[in-house]
């Protein structure tokens, strides 16, 4: 994938500038790369799409070339996709005993992953854990759950000869609250392919102990299978988070992109080796990192854009303390929100904004309608930017139609400017060098 890419966008920025047709031509080139490392066709259709639009009239940040953006553009998309919501890291173990049910098919990595996430919680979190094995298909299957166990210092439930599952999450359970473990992780058994007892079986457990966590454990080599069995346990018994393993290997991470997509469940964890301690936390930046495989350039547009918006952020301050606030300013603000996640991530830059926070929040603001309030900004005249004031009606009517907006929600962009504005000032006579000195430090 990466020597792909790599041709394309060496291509790309030998030229000067970046035609949508140079545009559409490379992201074919990434479409056919994504197929190849094994994402599936829909959702490296939707990904394609997704990143047209947004590499569509964006800047190109000085002292980067046009192919170098298109680079950290399409790794941003990836990284997009690939996250999930909240901590990946963080499971939701809170009232003891907690069990963790964990499902996959045979070799997927369970047994190990049980392990390795059992001693994390130990190590890291100071838990109490209980291993249980439901592996009654394979006698040695629970030995192994042992001598794990055994290796990393944490219990595993005594074995018992001719236990059915069910009996031995119930054992597990009751074990777990005389034993005053945090955590009871189960660790179920596997068939080389979905079938419906074993997901009976997995559904009867998941009804006998109700998980507060269920991960699918999945194998990161197997590309497209991936989406169907992660797509088949989730309808069955429900899954919380997935855990990718064999990530150590030459995979290029395709069933990351695809699963991720198609079930929207958070990758929590990364299997990295056959080793205790090779379970790391889910990291969307390095597995786009590696499925596109360019860090360099990323890394080198990430440091630009760094320099220019602290730049930007620094001279935005000093226009502030006087009074000053035209559109660049509320440019670069919905920008910035944008960028750190909406208000909270704003105030933290702006100290005494609270009021208008609030105000801004009532908008409905969302991402979606902060780009629409750029892209209306955009569409405005470098004097119309520094001097909103000569916004009439014929103006208007031609920056809303540039923008594919109303004249009405232009409107509410120049009130709410006016509103800022007015804070601007009131905040600028209030104590230029105190706030000045704040969002600087
Ligand atoms: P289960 O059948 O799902 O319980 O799978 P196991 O946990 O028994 O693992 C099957 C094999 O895969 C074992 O040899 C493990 O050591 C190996 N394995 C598990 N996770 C990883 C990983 O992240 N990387 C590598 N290289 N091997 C792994
Ligand atoms: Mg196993």
């Amino acid at each position: 994938l990466s020597e792909r890419l790599s041709g394309v966008f060496d291509r790309l920025t030998k030229q000067g500038a970046l035609s949508e047709e140079d545009v559409k031509t490379a992201l074919r080139e990434v479409r056919v790369a994504l197929l190849e490392a094994d994402v599936s066709l829909p959702v490296a259709r939707d990904f394609v799409k997704k990143v047209q639009d947004q590499a569509t009239g964006q800047a190109v940040t000085k002292s980067v070339t046009p192919g170098q953006q298109v680079v950290k553009i399409v790794h941003d998309a990836l990284v997009d996709v690939l996250r999930g919501e909240g901590d990946p890291g963080k499971l939701k173990i809170d009232t003891p005993p907690a069990p963790i049910l964990m499902v996959g098919l045979q070799g997927s990595g369970k047994t190990t992953t049980t392990a390795k996430l059992a001693k994390r919680l130990k190590d890291r979190d100071g838990k109490r854990v209980l291993m249980a094995s439901l592996d009654t298909n394979r006698p040695a299957a629970m030995e192994q759950l042992a001598i794990l166990g055994n290796q990393i210092g944490v219990d595993t439930l005594p074995i018992v000869k001719g236990e059915d599952p069910v009996a031995i999450a119930k054992r597990a359970k009751t074990q777990a609250s005389l034993g005053g473990y945090d955590v009871y992780m189960l660790d179920t058994a596997g068939r080389l392919h979905i079938d419906q007892e074993l997901i009976q079986q997995a559904a009867d457990v998941r009804d006998v102990v109700k998980p507060r966590e269920t991960l699918l454990v999945v194998d990161g080599l197997t590309g497209q299978d991936a989406v169907n069995v992660a797509t088949e346990f989730d309808d069955k018994i429900g899954v919380t988070g997935v855990v990718l393993t064999r990530m150590d290997g030459d995979g290029r991470g395709g069933a990351a992109l695809s699963m991720r997509a198609v079930t929207g469940k958070p990758i929590r964890f990364v299997g990295l080796g056959e080793k205790m301690d090779a379970l790391e936390t889910f990291e969307p930046d390095r597995i786009a990192g590696r499925i596109l495989g360019m860090g360099d350039i990323v890394a080198l547009v990430e440091k630009a854009q760094e320099t220019i918006e602290a730049e930007q952020a620094e001279k935005m301050m000093r226009r502030m303390a006087k009074g000053q606030f035209n559109m660049n300013d509320l440019k670069m603000q919905l920008e910035q929100m944008l960028k750190m996640g909406g208000m909270e991530g704003m105030m933290s830059m702006m100290p005494g904004m609270s009021k208008m926070a609030k105000q801004v929040e009532e908008a409905g603001f969302d991402d979606k309608v902060i780009k629409r309030q750029v892209a209306l900004i955009q569409s405005m005249t470098k004097k119309e930017r520094a001097n909103p004031q000569l916004l009439q009606a014929s103006r208007k009517k031609r920056i809303a139609a540039g923008a594919g907006m109303d004249v009405s929600d232009l409107n509410k962009l120049l009130k709410m400017h006016r509103q800022m504005s007015d804070m601007m000032k009131k905040i600028g006579k209030m104590g230029k060098g105190k706030m000045l000195k704040q969002a600087l430090s």
